[in-house]
């Protein structure tokens, strides 16, 4: 049965996969200890729940447990990594090479070690949102101590050029950052492949809980020290201090469990609806596909309606559909969205941008129904 609105935001969050919820709730109640007593079952229990999820989630992306860090969140991570490589410069010539179409977690990160005297560089994307791979080498010079870039991008898809990037960060010997909260759980993430240093996903992203994430650190020379956000009990090597959150890590790990057995099949499903909405509603004058299908994960497309009213599609539409604007509603003023103008879109055309994201219990009901309401509400423009 039919939930209204439809979910079509799973870019922004995916509820709780029912199977996570189960995996989580013992360690609420009975099994309720603190992973880092050491003198008690209670204790024990907690810990050992600890090392599977660190495994499950190691598994996904191919890395070790032992290269796993829980945090709270994507955005935890994100700091934790490029400020915990910044900051030990402590004041020296330190320079971050990053994209313009980067989430606003890692930008303002940046913007904010601007103020404290480091220099960034916001590398421009094309038309296509893929970056220009000589732009990259032109611009490392030798305080270059941080290359970030995403794995795709939250609101367009556009998966980036990982192995391509990585490759020329490790020819510098610079440790490559990617931010691969979308991709993760999603599409295939190797660290080792991929030549990934330092990742970071967030587990509400792919069907667990919000407030708990992961931040991957490669343990392979050359060894990355990080400077810790916060001090205190020493948990996660020191470089997370504080009582971890025993359910929430529980499940990050079921979740991981669950899509490294469905992530392909989800995709490969999602994939057929997507093209299914994108076939049926953009017609290449009026309503256009904001990038390219060829390089996009596989459940999101980033649409916009030129109509005169295109912006007001989205509150016309909210009681059957739940999207997200292409712009960021920031007090009374829209601001389209800096993914979209980076890509060289005008800011009418940004403005009027709406992004479908699909998820594991998107239904193909459901998007013949999506359809219909675009198509009706459009007519009434
Ligand atoms: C959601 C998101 C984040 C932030 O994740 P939180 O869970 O809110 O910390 C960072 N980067 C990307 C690409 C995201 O989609």
């Amino acid at each position: 049965m039919t939930q209204y609105p439809i979910y079509l935001d799973y870019n922004a969050t995916t509820p709780c996969d029912p199977l996570v919820i189960e995996a989580m709730l013992p360690y609420f109640g009975v099994h309720f200890g603190n992973a880092a007593s050491k003198t008690h079952a209670y204790g024990w229990l907690a810990e050992e729940a600890v090392e599977i999820a660190r495994e499950q989630v190691a598994h996904l992306i191919h890395a070790s447990p032992n290269e796993i860090i829980f945090t709270s969140g994507a955005t935890e991570s994100i700091n934790l990594a490029i400020r915990g490589i910044i900051e030990p410069f402590n004041g020296g010539e330190t320079h971050i090479i990053t994209y313009s179409t980067e989430h606003k977690a890692v930008l303002d990160v940046c913007t904010y070690l601007q103020t404290k005297g480091t220099k960034v560089t916001y590398l421009p994307v094309q038309v296509d949102g893929l970056p220009d791979i000589q732009r990259l080498k032109d611009a490392i010079t030798p305080h270059t101590k941080l290359i970030a870039m995403m794995y795709a991008n939250n609101e367009t898809g556009v998966i980036m050029p990982v192995k391509a990037v990585a490759a020329i960060a490790h020819q510098h010997r610079i440790p490559f950052f990617c931010d691969a909260t979308q991709a993760v759980g999603k599409i295939m993430v190797d660290v080792n492949t991929d030549g990934i240093d330092l990742l970071c996903f967030s587990a509400h992203k792919m069907y667990g809980p919000k407030g708990c994430g992961v931040l991957y650190m490669k343990k392979k020379t050359p060894k990355i020290n990080l400077m810790p956000l916060f001090y205190g009990g020493g948990h996660e090597r020191t470089l997370r201090s504080g009582t971890l959150n025993i359910p929430g890590i529980v499940g990050i790990g079921k979740a991981s469990d669950i899509c490294a057995t469905n992530m392909f099949s989800d995709a490969a499903r999602l994939h057929i609806l997507r093209n299914k909405l994108v076939e049926a509603l953009v017609d290449g004058t009026t309503i256009l596909l904001n990038a390219d299908l060829a390089h996009m994960l596989p459940h999101v497309a980033n649409i916009s309606f030129l109509h005169p009213e295109g912006f007001d599609l989205i509150k016309k539409l909210s009681k059957s559909i739940a999207l997200s604007s292409g712009s960021a509603c920031t007090s009374a003023t829209i601001e389209p969205s800096h993914v979209l103008t980076a890509m060289g879109l005008s800011e009418q055309h940004a403005a009027k941008a709406i992004r479908f994201s699909l998820g594991r219990f998107t239904t193909e009901t459901e998007i013949d129904q999506t359809i219909g309401f675009i198509q009706s509400a459009v007519a009434s423009l």
